[in-house]
């Protein structure tokens, strides 16, 4: 079956890296229809809209959406992308790669965040000039979601379970329904847990961050705390994201459209790239996906490099040099 990809490049680097991720998976010879669609600055200006309906029905109905960045309209364009696959988690590895300078090295976590609600759900109010408010919703059943996607995703691979980090000593109603409902979906599937506050969390994780492995969070923390993790790393410029739902993905890298660098060819490809080789696990294709990391560890380990790296090759080096790999 040929499974359709959408490919999304947005804006400033954007337009850049996500070609470079494209080229990877063409050089795999995997039977994929691509099909490209623009969202972002650039189309808001042409047309008034950010994101084209034909650009939202595209990641609606292909079965995975590779996407680049977008600029000042990223919100306009990536919540309802996120909306358009149904996406009910976002997972995000940090993970530091050798020959990449990073605070801590041995770093090597995958946060699992919940995707739709929390203090995200949007409902916020100025009750006076004096009193603004914000409603925290949690539901049992988003919870159950990202639980069970949770539990199938330490039973694939060399986990050993995950840990729940929350605050429900606090909120004991929204994180405490989180918690007691992530727990009862862990323990029905013999799935092993613990659970850690999220404030202790972000100190134990700075200080020994290999204590942890699968991360299982609500939506606000789940932002915040992969950001740490990002900052242990050696920054944004590594790292991939995929936006899981029922039945399609989006995929992107966690770097904006870094209009520092745009239209200089010298981006790092990688988050991207490594965002691409989510898309072939997610898609069943595993050996592909294990072929395309290796391939950029060893990039990233051997070079070339791009400058942000301290490098001086182009995106264009690093992706040909990638393939070659494969
Ligand atoms: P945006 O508003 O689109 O997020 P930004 O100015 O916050 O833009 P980011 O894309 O978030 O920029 O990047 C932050 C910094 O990291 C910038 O200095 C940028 O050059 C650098 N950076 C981000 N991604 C990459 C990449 N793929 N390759 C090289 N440098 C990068
Ligand atoms: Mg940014």
């Amino acid at each position: 079956m040929t499974h359709e990809i959408a490919v999304i490049p947005g804006d400033g680097i954007g337009q850049e890296v996500t070609p470079a991720a494209v080229e990877v998976l063409e050089a795999l010879e995997i039977d994929f229809e691509f099909v490209e669609a623009d969202a972002g600055d650039a189309v808001k200006a042409e047309t008034g809209e950010a994101l084209p309906q034909e650009t939202y029905d595209l990641a609606a109905s292909a079965d995975a959406t590779l996407f680049g960045a977008a600029g000042e309209t990223a919100a306009d364009v990536i919540l309802p992308l996120r909306t358009a696959v149904d996406s009910f988690v976002n997972v995000r590895p940090a993970k530091a790669y050798p020959g990449v300078d990073a605070v801590r090295p041995e770093t090597d976590l995958i946060f699992l965040r919940e995707n739709t609600e929390g203090v995200y759900a949007g409902h916020e109010d100025r009750l006076t000039q004096d009193v603004s408010t914000l409603t925290r919703v949690v539901t049992e059943s988003a919870s159950e979601r990202l639980a069970d996607f949770a539990c199938d995703y330490v039973a694939g691979d060399d986990h050993d379970g995950f840990s729940i980090v929350h605050k429900a000593n606090v909120m004991r109603e929204t994180d405490g329904l989180f918690r007691d409902t992530v727990k009862r979906v862990a323990d029905d599937n013999g799935v092993e847990t613990d659970e850690v506050l999220m404030d202790a969390f972000a100190t134990r994780v700075c200080l020994d961050p290999e204590q942890f492995d699968v991360i299982v969070c609500p939506n606000l923390a789940g932002d915040v705390l992969s950001d740490l993790a990002a900052g242990l790393v050696g920054g944004l410029g590594l790292l991939p994201s995929a936006n899981i739902g029922p039945d399609r993905a989006l995929f992107e890298p966690v770097h904006g459209t870094a209009p520092d660098i745009a239209g200089q060819g010298v981006a790092n490809p990688a988050a991207t790239i490594i965002s691409a080789a989510m898309l072939l696990e997610y898609l069943g294709y595993d050996e592909a996906s294990e072929d395309v990391h290796e391939a950029v560890e060893a990039t990233l380990e051997d070079g070339p490099r791009t400058p942000d790296l301290g490098g001086d090759a182009s995106t264009e080096d690093v992706t040909k040099a990638i393939i070659d790999r494969l």
